[in-house]
């Protein structure tokens, strides 16, 4: 499949060679784990590469409460019967799509047990409730992104899970191709992008001093989207990144003086 041919292939500016080994990834049967700060372009790479391939993709933002009947399916009430609804992993697995499992390690313990037979040469769906045994066909992968950031003890991926996948480490593109990003998804001009991003290095520079975590370019994007459509500036990175990442004001003000630096 030619993916200049196709215009619906959501627009993702690569690093360095990600693609690559999310193709050989996929072609080859192995599970990806993408590691990487929150908003730097995990998911948007996955839809990307999803569609450049051809592949239905079902996302799972994970959650605390997320559990294993949530991603294989349950049995449910329909009009005074009982029906199986497959959940998004039975789907993608049936369908030979992906399953993108956005923030794995906040979802439930439950999920390893059926991640473990799906990320290993088994490659298999084990559906406990209906007695099925699915292998999955060929192009079915499993990607599932992870922030180490987070300073969670208790929420950092285990070794037996971890090492069943490919990893690719992410991070914020450098300030040309940040601006790019920036940029064509905004629609604001080339300069006023690249002073975004040089505001987003200054900051990103406290992060883990007094920022738990430094800007991601979603947050530069919405304050270049609020500034091309006519908003001061002043007043877009205050509600874009300011407030956004701190709430403490000696934090917040010191904010407002790397911006002032800048602008
Ligand atoms: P994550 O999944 O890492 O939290 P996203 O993929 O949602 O982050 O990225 C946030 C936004 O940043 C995307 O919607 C997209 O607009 C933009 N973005 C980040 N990196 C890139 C990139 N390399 N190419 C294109 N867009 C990007």
């Amino acid at each position: 499949m030619n993916a200049m041919n196709m215009p619906s292939v959501p627009f993702y500016r690569p690093a360095g060679d990600e693609c690559t080994v999310f193709e050989m990834a996929q072609a080859n049967g192995l599970p990806l784990l993408l590691k990487g700060p929150t908003g730097c372009g995990k998911t948007r790479f996955v839809e990307h590469m999803a569609a450049r391939l051809g592949l239905p993709l079902h996302t799972v933002a994970c959650h605390d409460d997320l559990s294993a009947a949530d991603l294989i399916g349950r049995y449910l009430l329909k009009g005074g019967e009982t029906v199986w609804v497959d959940g998004p992993l039975t789907r993608a697995v049936r369908e030979g799509g992906i399953c993108y499992l956005d923030e794995v390690v906040e979802a439930r313990k439950d999920v390893a047990v059926v991640l473990h037979p799906l990320t290993d040469d088994r490659r298999r769906l084990v559906i406990d409730r209906t007695g099925e045994e699915l292998a999955a066909p060929k192009p079915f992968m499993l990607v599932a992104s992870y922030n180490p950031g987070y300073q969670n003890i208790l929420k950092k991926l285990k070794p037996s899970t971890r090492q069943r996948f490919l990893s690719i480490g992410f991070d914020f593109p450098e300030a040309s191709a940040e601006t790019a990003v920036v940029a064509a998804e905004s629609g604001l001009d080339e300069d006023r992008s690249a002073a975004l991003v040089r505001l987003a290095g200054h900051i990103r520079k406290l992060s883990g001093m007094d920022l738990e975590e430094g800007v991601s370019t979603r947050l530069l994007i919405y304050a270049a989207t609020l500034i091309a459509k006519g908003m001061g500036v002043e007043r877009a990175v205050e509600a874009a990144i300011i407030e956004p990442l701190s709430d403490e004001s000696d934090v917040q003000q010191a904010l407002r003086d790397l911006a002032a630096s800048v602008y």
